[in-house]
């Protein structure tokens, strides 16, 4: 997943991982990985309540 600050702000938490809504409630949608100059990054991300129980 390329990171920009858009998906940056889902990766923080901050927004649905699958759209970017940062409509409540958004609950844990599990972790993704980023890999930044071969160190992998596990980020807990959330879902808006349409993505919810979705991977990304
Ligand atoms: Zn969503």
């Amino acid at each position: 997943m390329p990171v920009d600050l858009a998906t940056l702000a889902r990766l923080q938490g901050r927004a649905c991982i699958t759209c970017g809504s940062t409509e409540y409630p958004l609950t844990p949608a599990g972790h993704v990985e980023t890999t930044s100059c071969g160190a992998v990054l596990p980020w807990a991300v959330v879902a808006c309540p349409d993505h919810a129980g979705e991977r990304p």
